[in-house]
């Protein structure tokens, strides 16, 4: 089921949907689907990020993502970025 309009491909494996925006350490943060789920060491679904007010939502996740001693902001919001242009192109 296709919940989200123009959902970009998985990162990962260009083949499927991506589902999560998901961290796996080494190679920080991405959108993919469940083909990284055993990479993945956190992980946002994007039915959750998506489900509410995006700028609202946003605010809560980057207020809990901001106390983990290894997030990367700026890595984070590079990610967004592309997720947010494949969204608009896919
Ligand atoms: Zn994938």
């Amino acid at each position: 089921m296709r919940e989200i309009p123009n959902e970009p491909l998985c990162e990962a494996c260009h083949r499927s949907p991506a589902t999560a925006l998901a961290w796996n350490g080494e190679e920080g943060w991405n959108f993919v689907c469940d083909c990284q789920i055993e990479h993945e060491q956190y992980s946002i679904k994007l039915s959750d990020w998506e489900s509410n007010n995006p700028h609202a939502k946003d605010w809560t996740w980057r207020k809990q993502l901001r106390t983990k001693t290894w997030f990367d902001e700026s890595d984070f919001d590079e990610m967004l970025a592309r997720y947010y242009k494949a969204r608009a192109t896919a």
